[in-house]
């Protein structure tokens, strides 16, 4: 068990990445707040981890929502023993041409993925730090916080912003033994991706199957999808390491689609 009696509290743990990522921790023995957008979907994932002998929490957050935000991470720290995890999960996609972008979808998926991680992050320092037993920040980063796509411009931008948060908590989070570290997934097969199938097919005029054969896999180095579980893996290993030795990095888990 390599995370025995951590506290972690995963966002957007729902559906898709963070709900696997917080499977995979409290099977590694932490304590896991399931924080997303309604009580009964958050309840539905902290249920999956007690049905199996674990110990997990649903609370409701809105990451752009500061009051929200402040009070789950507070909930959390009381009610399983302090912070000692924050996975920056929550996120959406929206795609349209620059263009032709409303700035009001621009505004919201930026608040959703960089207002969003900069709240939970400082509600969650404050307990690590006063803690004082360190802490593990990691940020759902993506292929997209290193390289850029058509249509994805707030997305983009975002995750290429959670990489400068990720470097400023690191070097002020040092002195406290808190690191931060970003994971960039490639392609997953979520809700969140399902939805943008046949959005890129219509924006592009071609097929659901040319998008995923000629979009998202393509540059892959054996055209497959990068899976959950491959996610969680990476956020097990970031959320256990154990010293400031791996801090303020970001590691790309793609099949391949983006190298370095
Ligand atoms: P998903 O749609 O399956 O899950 C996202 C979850 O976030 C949902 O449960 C949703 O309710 C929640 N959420 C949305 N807005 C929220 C808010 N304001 N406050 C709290 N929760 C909110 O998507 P996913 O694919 O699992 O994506 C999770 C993260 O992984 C996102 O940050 C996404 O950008 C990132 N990511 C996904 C992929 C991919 O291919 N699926 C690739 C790279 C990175």
């Amino acid at each position: 068990m390599r995370l025995k009696d951590k506290v972690a509290i995963v966002t957007g743990a729902a559906s898709g990445i963070g709900r696997e990522i917080a499977l995979a921790y409290a099977r590694e023995g932490a304590k896991v707040a399931i924080a997303d957008l309604n009580q009964a979907a958050a309840d539905k994932t902290a249920s999956e981890i007690t049905a199996k002998g674990g110990v997990a929490l649903g609370v409701v957050m809105d990451v752009t929502n500061e009051a929200q935000v402040d009070a789950g991470v507070e909930a959390t720290a009381k009610a399983l023993g302090g912070i000692d995890i924050l996975v920056s999960n929550a996120g959406i996609q929206i795609v349209k041409p620059v263009v032709e972008f409303p700035y009001a979808e621009w505004k919201k998926l930026i608040s959703i993925h960089l207002d969003g991680a900069f709240l939970t992050t400082r509600a969650c320092l404050k307990h690590m730090y006063k803690q004082g037993r360190g802490g593990s920040v990691i940020y759902m980063g993506s292929v997209h916080s290193k390289e850029g796509s058509p249509l994805k411009a707030p997305y983009v931008s975002a995750k290429h912003g959670l990489i400068g948060l990720c470097k400023v908590v690191a070097k002020e989070g040092a002195e406290h033994g808190v690191r931060a570290n970003v994971i960039c997934p490639g392609f997953v097969r979520t809700p969140l991706v399902e939805k943008q199938i046949p959005e890129l097919a219509a924006e592009n005029k071609m097929s659901e199957e040319d998008v995923v054969k000629k979009i998202m896999l393509k540059e892959t180095v054996d055209g497959e999808f990068t899976t959950t579980e491959d996610v969680a893996e990476a956020a097990v290993f970031f959320a256990g390491f154990p010293s400031n030795a791996l801090t303020g990095q970001s590691l790309v888990v793609s099949h391949g689609w983006f190298i370095q």
